[in-house]
Formats: C-alpha cells, structure tokens, sequence
C-alpha cells in the first residue's frame, strides 16, 4: 500500500519534492490494534508547522518516515476488542491508504448519521476548534460584533455561522477571493465581507464594522491581527487560533505593530490549542449535528480525488484553494 514520506525539510513554501509517495507493507496488527482501510485523509494548516525540525504542540515529522494526521476509514483487520470488521473509524493514521493503528486511539464514528468526511470538519477538529474557540475562549456573547478572518475556510467557516447562531450582532469575515467573499455572505450568512488582498485589511475593516467590534477570531496573525486590534473596542477579546498568513515565512512577521493599544483598552488576547476542549466534546457534537440537521448551518468541503493528489491537496490549501475543508478521498 501506498504512504507519504517527507523527503525534506522545506526551506519557506514546501514544494512537491519535499515529499514523496512509497510503496510499503501493511503491517499486521498485533493485540489491540486495528487495520484502517483510510477513506478520507485531512490536510491541515498545522501539518505545515509539523514539517519543521522545531519542538511544538506537535512533534515534527521524521524524514523518510511515513506522516500522519487525521484520517477516517474502515476496519479490515482487528485485534481489539470492541473493534470488527467495517466498523467506520476516525484516527490519527492519515498521509496513508491502510494504517495499522492502537484501537485506543481511534474512536468509531457513525457513517449512518452524517458523511464520513464530516468527522474531519464540522464534527471534528476544526468545528470544536471553532466551536470552543468562539465560545469558550472567545467568550461570545449575544450582540458581539466579531471579525474573524480565514472566514471561508473549515474554521472560518464555522465561527461565522456559529456566531450568528449565538447572536452575535455582526459577523465580518475576511477571505481571499470575490467567490469566497461571495460566499460569506450568500451561503454562510455573514454580514459582511471583504476580499484580503483588493485594499488594506484596516481599511476593509473600518468600512465593514464601522462601529468596532469586540471580539476577533484570528486564524491568520500580521497584518489581520494588528487591524482588529485596532478595530476592538475597550475590553475587546481577540482568540489567536492561527496565523497561516506566516507559516511559510522565513523571517519574523511585521504586523502587529499596535500591540501597546491593548494595555488602554485593557483588550485580551488569547492563545487557544483545540486538544485543550476535549471536554466540549459531547456538548459541541450534539450541538452542531443539530444545527446540520435543521440546516441552520451551512457546510462545505474541497474534494480532492486520490491519495496521489494528497500533497497537490495540502499545497492546495495554503495556496486558499479550498473553500471549507480540504479533504483528499480515496478510491473504494
Ligand atoms: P482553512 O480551511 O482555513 O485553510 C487555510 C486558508 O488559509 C486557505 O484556504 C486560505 O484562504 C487562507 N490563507 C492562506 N494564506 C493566507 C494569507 N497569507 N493570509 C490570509 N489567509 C491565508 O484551514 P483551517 O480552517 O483548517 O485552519 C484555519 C486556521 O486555524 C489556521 O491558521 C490553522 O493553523 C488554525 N487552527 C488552529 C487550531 C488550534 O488548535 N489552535 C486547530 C485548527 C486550526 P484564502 O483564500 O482566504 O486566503
């Protein structure tokens, strides 16, 4: 079966070469584990940061060793108990076709009651991402105006319409192209929004929230972060989830230059890693399988065709390829 190694270390923007798709057994499983067909693999932002010789939340991955990340699939092989045959599965064994992974650590997943694909996004780690990250750390509350931005993306996406479903008073988002502004607005519910790239993101801002807001869901940092902090109000929250705008970046970021305007408006500003909420889970899954049963939110995926394609699919999306989650779907 097939498996993606890193190749190389990427030196700024990763490039295709940095990786490379192998031919390798599929290694039995021993008691307690389980034989994962995958179905669907993730591509996520994190992964870029996972690329790097750095210590982190997550540990790097090792050159000519096989990556991981999310992925769901179906049991072919189990010897673990609570574990058979075709029972659908959300693991940690991604970048891969069959994965030989601890049943401990994958958790069963209901195909019946939404699309596989979705225990990737809206019920999985970015939509507890942005569910917690809004809620919990963000501290929403009912007549917020919130700016986030990456707004069309799995995250993005979410804070938005979770926003508005929580009563929020104005929802701004910021994405990368007319289509997924377009988006926002006509299929997510936005109030408003505003293309990154046509005028600075401060002007952009001030014109969509003329008024301020008080609360900035940031998944991109520099220049975004530094207009919100701007844009806030006296006690205005900012939830830092990510800052893809630097990712591939080999020097230190410009923006933001304002932070000192945090100490008069007494604004907090602060960091959130979604494996810390695992203890909204249940409340988060029910939640939001509600909101999709009723259709009161709308969800979207990037569909990229075979395992192939997986790094084509990654690059895809720190490029702003997708619109929703970035998933690779694999053959069978
Ligand atoms: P997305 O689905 O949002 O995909 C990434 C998007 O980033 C692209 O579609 C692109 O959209 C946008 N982007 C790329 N480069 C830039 C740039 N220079 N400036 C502005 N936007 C850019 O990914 P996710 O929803 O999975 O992740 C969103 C953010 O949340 C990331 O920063 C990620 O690291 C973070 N995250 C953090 C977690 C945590 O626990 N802290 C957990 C999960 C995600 P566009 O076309 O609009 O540019």
């Amino acid at each position: 079966a097939r498996e993606w190694h890193l190749k190389a270390r990427p030196n700024g923007w990763p490039v295709p070469a940095d990786v490379a798709l192998v031919e390798a057994p599929v290694r039995a499983a021993e008691p307690g584990e389980i034989v994962v067909r995958n179905a669907y693999l993730s591509v996520d932002p994190y992964m870029r940061g996972r690329m790097n010789d750095v210590k982190s939340y997550t540990p790097p991955f090792q050159l000519d060793q096989p990556m991981d990340g999310g992925a769901v699939g179906y049991v072919v092989a189990s010897a673990a108990e609570g574990f058979e045959v075709g029972d659908a599965v959300l693991h940690f064994g991604g970048w891969r076709e069959y994965a030989t992974v601890k049943a401990a650590q994958a958790v069963k997943v209901d195909g019946s009651r939404a699309p596989l694909s979705y225990y990737l996004g809206v019920l999985g780690m970015p939509g507890l991402t942005a569910y917690a990250g809004l809620l919990k750390v963000g501290a929403m509350q009912p007549g917020d105006r919130v700016f986030v931005s990456g707004a069309a993306g799995a995250v993005g996406s979410l804070v938005g319409q979770i926003a508005k479903l929580k009563g929020a008073s104005l929802v701004v988002g910021s994405a990368g192209s007319a289509e997924k502004v377009a988006k926002l607005v006509d299929e997510f519910g936005f109030d408003a929004g505003f293309n990154y790239k046509d005028a600075p993101v401060a002007e952009q801002l001030a014109k969509a929230a003329p008024e301020g807001i008080d609360l900035y869901f940031d998944n991109v940092g520099g220049d975004h972060l530094e207009a919100a902090i701007s844009a806030l109000g006296v006690h205005g929250r900012a939830v830092l989830c990510g800052a893809i705008a630097q990712y591939n970046d080999t020097q230190a970021p410009a923006a933001p230059r304002n932070l000192a305007l945090a100490i008069g408006k007494r604004l907090r500003l602060e960091g959130m890693l979604v494996g810390d909420h695992a203890a909204m889970q249940s409340e988060f899954v029910a939640e939001m399988a509600g909101w999709l049963k009723s259709g009161e939110l709308a969800y979207e995926e990037t569909v990229v065709e075979g395992i192939e394609h997986t790094m084509d699919a990654f690059l895809g999306l720190l490029h702003g390829g997708n619109t929703g989650k970035m998933v690779v779907r694999l053959e069978g």
